[in-house]
């Protein structure tokens, strides 16, 4: 790379880090799971280990005609938070709907 095309050099020195920011983070502690990119930040309860219904499988199913998996109260009860962050861009070349 030379010095007659600064302005292409920068644009590869801003590119870099925006797709290194493209990575996304999933961690899980205790009975949260954090999952976050550039998107939004997304904080989700999960199943308690110590739940004496589900013992931490988050569900059981049901049986009958259409068995179905029923979802336990110790995590679904919990607020999940999710925050906003950028606008995810829309398809390009396709309509809205
Ligand atoms: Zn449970």
């Amino acid at each position: 790379m030379t010095g007659r095309h600064p302005r292409t050099a920068l644009l590869l020195a801003a590119a870099v880090p925006l797709a290194a920011a493209t990575v996304a983070v999933a961690l899980k502690a205790g009975h949260w799971r954090l999952y976050a990119d550039r998107h939004h930040i997304e904080l989700k309860p999960q199943p308690r280990r110590s739940c004496p219904d589900c013992r931490g499988a988050g569900g059981w199913w049901v049986d009958g005609a259409n068995p179905e998996m029923e979802a336990c109260r110790c995590w679904t009860d919990r607020r999940e938070l999710r925050i906003r962050l950028l606008p995810i861009p829309d398809w390009p070349g396709e309509p809205p709907f």
